[in-house]
């Protein structure tokens, strides 16, 4: 359904109006190119070589004094006096980045053995998180917090902020870690998953057919799953996508063996999209409805990640990306169920992570999407589809696109260093910011 509210303050009398009356002013988001260059900043004495990571991303030195992003190297930051080099660096030149551009704060981890680096450092957060509330225009800022990484085993996390792909992303902080499997870089960055296979559960329709969509579009082979019922639409998908289709419900003892057996090539992408909501109250809610959603939602997610780890399915170097939700990060009335089979993936994913990367040479990250732009969020009563829009920093919605361009960046294959991580899709928004 069309957000009709962000087209009306586009327009002269939408844009007086709502400015006169203070409600949300969103700006559309620029999904297609970043226009201008890039301001590179540093706080704190870094040792970080960035410069050709950078020019790689294809956005050249900032000539205009209008950037598209601004990068800030602030992993040097030790203390609260070096912290004021965040302030110095970033006041005179927030106010000039164009709409829709980035701010990316590079940080590094919080030293156990020093507190004033630990607060300098975590106080990165507050500072990436506010300024993502307060900067407005569709610009985003995001922290990206550098292990025992070079900036190479950034490389994909960086092309990908300072891209629109991750227009929908703000207000997060993601860590990079020294990769344990050697980072793979592509041939071709537009194609980055040529010669490659992936399966998407629940992909006939909604957000798992724009993650098929997006995968196939950078060269993947897609496996497009779904329920028997739904098998006519997963074809055309897979048809459309040069792909191919696997009814199969999700939730049956031997899906995970059913799969393997259909991939005898094995699979280096699997996309754990599948998901349903059966709202009550926890008062009103039978036993029947807890159980389907964390059956769909969590447990066969847990069995066939299982089962195709076991079986030697998940080629090495390959990306498992399960799909979270906000609701599970922050709870929402109506969605005991719901929040805990999508809480429960955050765990699976912190705790798998490193020990599929050790034993597997696989990585294990979520994406947590906020309101999506879908049939599911378009029934939603006015009202409340109203706050979900507009209650993030961006004051609207995602689109499926976005949260399948994240997807794709966690399952990059130069995106190694990248695990155990749940990156939410939400704009920021303001339920368990
Ligand atoms: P959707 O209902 O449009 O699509 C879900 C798909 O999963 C359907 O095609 C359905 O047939 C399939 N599916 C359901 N049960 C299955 C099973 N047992 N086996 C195989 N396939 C099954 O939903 P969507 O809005 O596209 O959401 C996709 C995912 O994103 C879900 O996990 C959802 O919880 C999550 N999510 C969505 C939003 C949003 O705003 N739409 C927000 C947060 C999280």
């Amino acid at each position: 359904m069309a957000d009709r509210y962000l087209s009306f303050t586009g327009t002269a009398p939408g844009r007086f109006l709502t400015r006169r009356l203070g409600l949300p002013q969103p700006a559309p988001l620029e999904r297609r190119s970043l226009t201008g260059g890039l301001l590179r900043l540093t706080a704190g004495k870094s040792d970080l070589d960035l410069a050709s990571v950078l020019t790689r991303t294809g956005l050249g030195p900032d000539d205009a004094g209008r950037p598209a992003a601004i990068v800030l190297d602030a992993t040097g930051v030790r203390d609260v006096d070096s912290l004021a080099e965040v302030h110095a660096a970033l006041h005179p030149v927030v106010r000039s980045v164009a709409a829709s551009g980035r701010v990316v704060v590079l940080g590094a981890p919080l030293d156990p053995a020093d507190h004033h680096q630990a607060a300098a450092q975590q106080a990165l957060e507050g500072f990436t998180r506010s300024l993502g509330k307060e900067i407005g225009r569709g610009r985003t800022v995001n922290l990206v917090r550098l292990g025992d990484a070079d900036a190479e085993a950034a490389e994909s996390t960086l092309r990908f902020l300072l891209s629109p792909a991750s227009a929908y992303v703000s207000g997060q902080v993601i860590e990079v870690q020294a990769a344990d499997t050697p980072v793979t870089t592509p041939d071709d960055w537009d194609l980055p998953l040529a010669g490659r296979t992936a399966l998407v559960t629940g992909a006939a329709r909604g957000i798992g057919a724009a993650v098929a969509a997006t995968l196939a579009g950078q060269g993947a082979h897609v496996v497009v799953l779904d329920v028997p019922r739904a098998e006519e639409e997963a074809r055309k998908v897979a048809e459309r996508l040069g792909g191919s289709a696997l009814a199969l419900d999700i939730t049956a003892a031997d899906a995970g063996e059913r799969i393997a057996a259909a991939l005898p090539g094995g699979l280096d992408v699997l996309i754990h999209n599948a998901g349903i909501t059966r709202d009550r109250r926890l008062v009103n809610m039978d036993a029947d409805r807890w159980s389907s959603v964390l059956d769909v939602n969590l447990a066969s997610v847990l069995r066939t990640t299982d089962a195709l780890l076991a079986a030697g399915t998940l080629n090495r170097g390959g990306r498992i990306v399960a799909t979270a939700s906000i609701a599970g990060l922050a709870g929402n009335a109506g969605q005991t169920n719901y929040g805990a089979s999508k809480a429960g993936i955050a765990g699976l994913v912190r705790s798998l992570a490193p020990r599929a990367l050790a034993a597997h040479g696989v990585t294990v990250n979520a994406v947590a999407p906020g309101f999506i732009e879908t049939k599911m969020t378009a029934a939603v009563p006015l009202f409340i589809r109203e706050a979900g829009r507009r209650m993030n920093s961006l004051a609207q919605g995602g689109l499926p696109a976005d949260v399948a361009e994240t997807t794709a960046w966690l399952a990059h294959p130069a995106s190694g260093a990248v695990n155990g991580q749940v990156v939410r899709v939400c704009g920021q928004s303001l339920l368990g910011a």
